[in-house]
């Protein structure tokens, strides 16, 4: 492992943490949230010590996908202990509000739950730490890209034109604040259909390669559309670990190769 080395930030680390890497989008729904846990523990397999922080204030999903419930244990003043399961360290919006809980929080809440998120938790050691960025490329994200010392960011986008045209503003945004873009991921790439074998590229297919090269930053890799992973998702048991000798774990795994 080791990736890229990003240019220094003027920002203080976390003691103990290697790197941080945000996983962003350019709008909701493309799947950025499943690629960030998948990613995460793509890492893990491939031997890193890895925690994930849900920074997606207003819409927190770790909890569901990683299947933790439960609020995380303050050790001392206000220092928490990161929630745990299938070995990675997660903390979450969404361990300290309940889920009906609408944030109508304005932005520096946000700003400063965030930090606390980030620095007064007990990471330890870890390889990396993966921040699933809020969807957008608004104040809040730049605010975010700039406030926390990023190693470097990844894009997930769709294929189809619309979900590029954000992607590329999200690469403008983590270009404006200097932090390195490790590459972009094509999400629900192709849909292979089970009975059939037949392929079906339903929102088009490689445009995130053309993005990608157009804009000269790495192609990371296409994950397909299939049903296992959303119900995995679902499950709280993400496909790297329900089927880790799957040829879904697998895309994942190499795609967290090229990532750090
Ligand atoms: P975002 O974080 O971008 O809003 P999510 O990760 O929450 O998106 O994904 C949106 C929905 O799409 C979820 O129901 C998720 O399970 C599903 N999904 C994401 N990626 C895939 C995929 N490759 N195949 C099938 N379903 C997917």
């Amino acid at each position: 492992a080791g990736g890229p080395q990003g240019q220094p930030s003027r920002k203080p680390g976390i003691p103990g943490v290697g790197a941080i890497i945000a996983v962003a989008s350019g709008k909701g729904g493309v799947g950025k949230s499943t690629t960030a846990v998948n990613l995460a523990l793509g890492l893990q397999a491939n031997g890193l010590k890895v925690g994930i922080l849900d920074a997606d204030i207003y819409g927190p999903s770790m909890p569901r996908l990683l299947g933790i419930s439960g609020r995380p244990e303050t050790v001392s003043g206000r220092i928490m202990k990161p929630m745990e399961n299938y070995g990675l360290k997660v903390m979450s919006i969404g361990f300290l509000v309940d889920e009906e809980t609408p944030m109508i929080w304005r932005g520096p809440m946000v700003m400063s739950a965030l930090t606390q998120m980030l620095r007064e938790v007990e990471w330890g050691e870890l390889d990396v730490l993966v921040v699933d960025m809020p969807p957008g490329t608004g104040d809040a994200q730049l605010t975010m890209a700039q406030q926390v010392p990023l190693a470097g960011a990844v894009i997930v986008s769709t294929p189809q034109d619309l979900a590029l045209i954000d992607a590329r503003k999200g690469l403008h945004m983590f270009r404006k604040v200097d932090v390195p873009l490790l590459g972009i991921i094509e999400n629900m790439s192709y849909f292979i259909a089970p009975d059939t074998g037949t392929r079906y590229d339903i929102f088009g297919h490689g445009g995130a390669r053309r993005e990608a090269e157009r804009l000269g930053v790495p192609f990371l890799g296409e994950i397909p559309l299939h049903m296992q992973i959303r119900e995995m998702s679902d499950a709280g048991t993400p496909v790297t670990i329900s089927e880790p000798d799957g040829v879904h774990a697998k895309i994942y795994r190499d795609i967290a190769a090229e990532v750090w």
